[in-house]
């Protein structure tokens, strides 16, 4: 017997689900490329993109998913044999120094925990130790998709500047922009970046990057410049230049729509949406943790992400396996580390209360058809929560 027929609920960190009206824009002839409908539409994204990185810096659009617009960033500041610190809190901001690795970066690495976020006092000490100031640049991640932890990436900003640092300030928010509150000059950070598919609700394929004068200057000097990514192609007058070739028209279309969106929504009320999702999930685990069988991955109830939550479980496959065949939900495996020891409830991008609410209720029926030992009434504990927070 399954009770799947109908929609099914992509609860998974990325590609999340899209509006329907995103994937209308979609549905037309491309533009002419040099056409000044093409031009408005470029320079209409990279303003917006300044609004949302919240900026004055300069903004690019990559062809790309998250880990080709990791390496959009890396090559315009950099050079081979350049030192970087990566602060660790999960998988991500790993898998960015990986990147910069392999392209003959001298990678520093401030271990951290994967049930815990970036603590700010560790950074500030481990640039102290940096006398020589070898260290070029600080990579983090807003929210670590894999471990669910939510990073304070203003206190880390703060961190950089008390140790007196020179190092550029670059941030991953490809799971957090759009979902949350990111102050990009505000909080001191020099590049950022992040993509289409999550927070944003648009099919993978763009990458955005935002860059300061500070990491501009830097640049002038990079080694390790590459003719696709480069900033400084990019910054020349002709349209094409901007895309360095053909522009990606339809998944402009796409996210173009969606910004238009999210603006009429209002960031402040899309960031509080997200919060109000999220505190509901939490209610839900908190309960069903009390059965002893699973528990949240993140220790600290501050430290955990608006857009994910990491569900620590022995053998969630069982799980996963009855939402999706039996009731058609979608959830996130386990990554990294946490491969078969975790699974993921997305909260990111298009959702609202009843897909939030469904997939909630569809874990807790997974867990009792399974008998898996849980507390009773974690759906009901989320409902309360919204009942009282979301005002008539
Ligand atoms: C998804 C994700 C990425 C990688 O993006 P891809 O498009 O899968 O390459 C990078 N950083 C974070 C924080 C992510 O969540």
């Amino acid at each position: 017997m399954v009770v799947r027929a109908g929609r099914e609920f992509l609860a998974i960190p990325g590609p999340t689900t899209m509006p329907d009206e995103v994937l209308r824009a979609m549905h037309r002839p491309p533009l002419d490329i040099y056409s000044d409908a093409m031009v408005q539409l470029t320079h209409g994204l990279l303003d917006d993109l300044r609004t949302v990185f919240a900026t004055k810096g300069r903004t690019y659009i990559y062809i790309a998913n998250g880990h080709g617009t990791w390496e959009a960033t890396l090559t315009n500041v950099l050079s081979r044999g350049d030192r970087i610190l990566v602060l660790e809190s999960g998988r991500f901001a790993v898998g960015w120094g990986n990147a910069a690795r392999l392209m003959g970066v001298d990678v520093q690495s401030l271990k951290g925990d994967w049930n815990r976020a970036i603590r700010p006092a560790e950074v500030e000490a481990a640039l102290r130790q940096d006398v020589e100031h070898k260290i070029k640049a600080v990579l983090a991640v807003q929210i670590d998709t894999a471990s669910g932890a939510y990073n304070d990436i203003e206190a880390i900003g703060k961190a950089i500047k008390a140790a007196g640092h020179p190092a550029l300030f670059m941030v991953d928010a490809v799971a957090s922009l759009g979902c949350m509150p990111f102050e990009m000059d505000a909080w001191g950070i020099d590049v950022a970046m992040s993509a289409s598919q999550k927070g944003l609700m648009t099919p993978p394929g763009l990458g955005f990057v935002a860059a300061n004068d500070r990491a501009r200057e830097v640049h002038k000097s990079a080694g390790l410049r590459t003719p696709y990514f480069d900033w400084t192609e990019r910054d020349g007058n002709e349209h094409y230049q901007k895309h360095s070739g053909t522009a990606p028209v339809h998944l402009m279309f796409a996210q173009r729509q969606a910004l238009d969106m999210l603006f009429d929504e209002k960031l402040d009320n899309v960031f509080q949406r997200h919060r109000l999702l999220a505190d509901a999930v939490r209610r839900a685990v908190t309960v069903w943790a009390e059965g002893g069988a699973l528990s949240f991955n993140i220790t600290a109830p501050k430290e955990r992400a608006n857009t994910v939550t990491t569900i620590k479980m022995a053998n969630p496959a069982p799980l996963l396996a009855y939402c999706r065949e039996k009731c058609g939900v979608i959830l996130g495996v386990g990554i990294g580390d946490l491969q078969g020891k975790a699974f993921r409830i997305a909260h990111m991008g298009h959702v609202n209360a009843p897909m939030i609410l469904g997939t909630l209720s569809v874990v807790e029926m997974g867990l009792q058809a399974l008998g898996i030992p849980h507390g009773k009434g974690g759906v009901t504990a989320a409902i309360n929560y919204l009942g009282e927070n979301v005002k008539p």
